[in-house]
């Protein structure tokens, strides 16, 4: 039987934008409402995606407070493909994420950069502080990247978000096997 494909995909964002929530919801489907500021978190994820099949996926969920940001060379040296995570009611951690993109661009090359901008607490409707149309504006800036608004808390596009982003690199590593 042929290996599991692997792929890594790396989540970047402010700290409290919900990067763990996220994880947390993709690897067990659950929620909790606690906050550990996280340092770096790891995971292998052996699951079946549409459109991709099974295949293992390693998730690492970053450390977004400032005083880790040389880490984050060192993160986006290493992944495949990334979660640009910020929560819409803080426009701060959406700032973050462009100035993080620059530096995606900076170190990768443009056919190796695989990003997805992810919106995040989007139940949090009467706190919003960033519109839907400034994430769709922000993803097109972004080399047309695919964008979603999601919610760790009630589940919506959480499963979309990591299809989209696993079928993404695996589309890339299919086309690089060629
Ligand atoms: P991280 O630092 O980016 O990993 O953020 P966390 O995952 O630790 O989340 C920070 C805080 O935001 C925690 O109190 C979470 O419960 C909360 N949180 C995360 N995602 C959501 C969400 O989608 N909606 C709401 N309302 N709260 C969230």
């Amino acid at each position: 039987m042929p290996l599991k494909p692997e792929y890594k995909v790396t989540l970047l964002g402010a700290g409290g934008v919900g990067k763990s929530a996220l994880t947390l919801r993709i690897i067990s489907g659950q929620f909790t409402p606690s906050y550990n500021p996280t340092i770096e978190d790891y995971y292998r994820h052996d699951t079946n995606v549409e459109g991709v099949g099974q295949c293992i996926v390693e998730i690492l969920d970053t450390a977004g407070t400032e005083q880790f940001a040389s880490m984050r060379q060192l993160y986006i040296n290493s992944g495949d493909a990334f979660a640009l995570v910020y929560a819409i009611d803080n426009l701060d951690s959406f700032l973050e994420v462009k100035e993080i993109y620059q530096q995606l661009v900076e170190m990768k090359k443009p056919e190796e950069l695989l990003v997805i901008l992810v919106g995040n607490k989007c139940d949090l409707k009467s706190k919003r502080t960033v519109s839907t149309q400034e994430g769709i504006q922000a993803a097109t800036q972004m080399k047309k990247c695919p964008f979603l608004e999601t919610s760790a808390k009630d589940g919506t596009n959480v499963e979309e978000f990591f299809n989209t982003l696993v079928a993404a690199v695996d589309k890339k590593a299919r086309g690089d096997e060629k």
